[in-house]
């Protein structure tokens, strides 16, 4: 690992750290074994360590099953940023299970990734009741964890699904018609905002501008990472 890497990942442990031991309600280990100082001796563990964490930061907590933290590469190039976990998700403690994520997963597919290159999570990690859409004090107290996980993940290129994962990503008020169609600068990252699979399911008519969306990741990802196999967009 680099030396920036291991820094940003240094001061993401130390801020949860922090977080944990001054405010125990909020964050604690589910592993009672497990050091808040220990040293973490693998990149897996330096990774993603919070998977040992309960987080309590918000009104979630109460009604979740499992939280949701993500799933996939922890060294991927191209994260996948969608909204809250359904109740598929909170059941199975993973993003996008379900008709939805069979959906992500053929989108993928048909621009030559399979789910396990690139990593997949949403700005909420637990379910809000009745899938209602995610308030403004949930978003703001789970947000820190995902800016966390980018920070640590590192990707070249992000793709966020659903108006509320590239409102809050892009932190602007935009409807979802204008914000996608373009590439955004997302703290230096290029993000490209496209439909939610669920969303697909109830309109396909939008089946078009998500195709042109993820084509033009492709190429842009091509470009900036280039550690693929030749692809080239046919008709979906
Ligand atoms: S939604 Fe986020 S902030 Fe709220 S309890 Fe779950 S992990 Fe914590």
């Amino acid at each position: 690992m680099d030396d920036d890497r291991h820094d940003v990942i240094e001061l993401s442990r130390r801020y949860i750290t922090q977080q944990a031991e001054l405010g125990g309600s909020e964050f604690f280990f589910q592993n009672a074994n497990r050091s808040l100082k220990g040293s973490f001796s693998s990149q897996q563990d330096v990774c993603f360590w919070e998977e040992s964490l309960i987080c309590r930061r918000c009104r979630l907590a109460q009604t979740r099953k499992h939280i949701v933290w993500g799933e996939g590469n922890r060294n991927a190039s191209l994260m996948l940023v969608g909204e809250a976990p359904g109740r598929e998700e909170d059941l199975q403690g993973k993003p996008f299970v379900g008709q939805a994520g069979r959906l992500l997963n053929n989108i993928l597919k048909a621009i030559g990734f399979e789910r396990k290159e690139v990593y997949i999570t949403n700005i909420l990690k637990c379910r809000p009741p009745e899938n209602r859409d995610p308030l403004p004090d949930e978003i703001k107290s789970c947000l820190p964890i995902l800016e966390d996980q980018i920070l640590r993940i590192g990707p070249k290129v992000i793709l966020t699904l659903g108006r509320y994962a590239g409102q809050t990503l892009l932190m602007t008020a935009d409807p979802l018609n204008r914000l996608r169609g373009k590439f955004h600068d997302r703290g230096g990252i290029p993000c490209r905002v496209t439909y939610h699979p669920a969303a697909l399911l109830r309109n396909p008519q939008w089946k078009r501008p998500v195709w042109e969306d993820v084509q033009a990741l492709r190429i842009l990802y091509d470009q900036i990472v280039g550690d693929k196999p030749p692809w080239s967009p046919h008709e979906k």
